[in-house]
């Protein structure tokens, strides 16, 4: 059951309700299981975790067996860095995790059609599973969103609603829309984090089914981030692994909501103005769920940083140097690196999530 975060008033998964009747998000408790030895011999699939996903019945999982993705150790300026290569999934992006569960469940309740609202690919994927389900979609997206992401989500046969206007002014227009028509929202929705979460059970198992010391990846709207935790708190509560890995978030410091509001109490006057940003899928000014990134944050014992355009892609270039061709978004956890390698005193095993695919990019300058 679907229970309110502020009031425990609950609802039923059935309820195609988006938020509490008190305005507050929803969220839900599932108690997660890992035999490991039946996990061990399932195809190499986020699926292979199947108890400890909340889906039912089988027949309703919509997938492309996807997940899985290596962990690539790599040396990067001298440091030693574990990659969790999340560019690697059907759509492109690690939204693709969250995707396949929140459609899967949204089959199971008999949705027969979506909207959603993403800065391109939380759209792509969720289109791309809707079509593999058979469930009609519609999704806003911002005019200036990358060419690449809006033709793929037209191909998907989804169709497109091109708001003029910012993210937050999609947001709302999806929002209000969403009064017709359910709203499969990945920002809203607590299945797709049910998703998102695997990540965690992936890294664990492929260090031997133990956590790392930290965890850096990018945050808009936290969809991964808090996906991680909930996996990694899963791990913990099942003796599965023995602590909980510092979840260090990066953001782009022309839009950095979470470091402001972190940071609030350290230092003044970190408020910065309205800017633009080359990591467009996490030009988020208002995340919904800003205080549970935070609460995260603090009891990880992780940490917030930012990083300058000129930052970003530095750490673009330098992982296309490697062979890797990734989203500039993802380049934001990848400076996040320096950052982080500069604020610890030992040697420590480090994940760094590269959440996007290269090919997306819209604007590929010559920098
Ligand atoms: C969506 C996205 C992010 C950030 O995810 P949030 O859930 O908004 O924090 C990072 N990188 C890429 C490539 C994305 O598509
Ligand atoms: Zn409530």
């Amino acid at each position: 059951m679907f229970k309110c975060i502020k009031c425990l008033k609950t609802y039923s998964f059935d309820d195609k309700i988006i938020k509490c009747t008190c305005g507050s998000l929803l969220d839900f408790e599932f108690y997660a299981e890992f035999p490991l030895e039946k996990i061990r011999k399932r195809k190499p699939s986020l699926w292979r975790y199947e108890e400890a996903i909340p889906i039912e019945n089988k027949n309703s999982i919509v997938t492309f067996d996807e997940g899985f993705t290596p962990l690539l150790k790599m040396k990067l300026r001298g440091a030693e860095i574990h990659f969790k290569l999340d560019y690697m999934f059907p759509t492109g992006s690690f939204k693709d995790r969250g995707s396949t569960v929140m459609i899967s469940k949204i089959k199971e309740i008999g949705i027969k059609g979506v909207i959603e609202d993403s800065s391109g690919n939380a759209g792509a994927s969720i289109a791309s599973y809707c079509a593999n389900a058979g469930i009609e979609c519609t999704i806003y997206i911002p005019e200036k969103t990358s060419i690449m992401k809006s033709r793929q989500i037209e191909l998907y046969n989804a169709k497109l609603v091109k708001i003029n206007g910012s993210r937050e002014d999609t947001a709302e227009a999806a929002l209000e829309a969403s009064k017709n028509v359910y709203y499969a929202s990945h920002v809203f929705n607590p299945f797709f984090l049910h998703g998102t979460k695997t990540i965690a059970y992936e890294i664990a198992e492929q260090l031997d089914w133990k956590s790392p010391d930290a965890v850096i990846m990018p945050v808009g709207n936290g969809s991964l981030f808090l996906g991680a935790y909930i996996g990694f708190r899963d791990l913990l509560n099942c003796g599965i692994t023995v602590k909980m890995p510092k979840l260090i978030a990066v953001q782009a410091e022309n839009c950095s909501p979470i470091y402001t509001e972190l940071k609030r109490s350290q230092c003044r006057g970190v408020e910065k103005d309205k800017k633009e940003t080359i990591a467009e899928g996490i030009a988020i000014r208002k995340p919904v769920r800003s205080k549970q990134i935070i609460d995260a944050i603090k009891e990880s014992k992780g940490d917030c940083f930012t990083v300058t355009e000129r930052e970003i892609i530095d750490a673009f270039k330098a992982m296309s140097g490697k062979g890797l061709f990734i989203e500039y978004t993802s380049a934001v956890a990848v400076a996040g690196i320096d950052k982080y390698m500069n604020s610890i005193v030992k040697r420590e095993t480090i994940v760094t999530v590269i959440t996007g695919n290269g090919l997306k990019n819209s604007r590929l300058e010559n920098f």
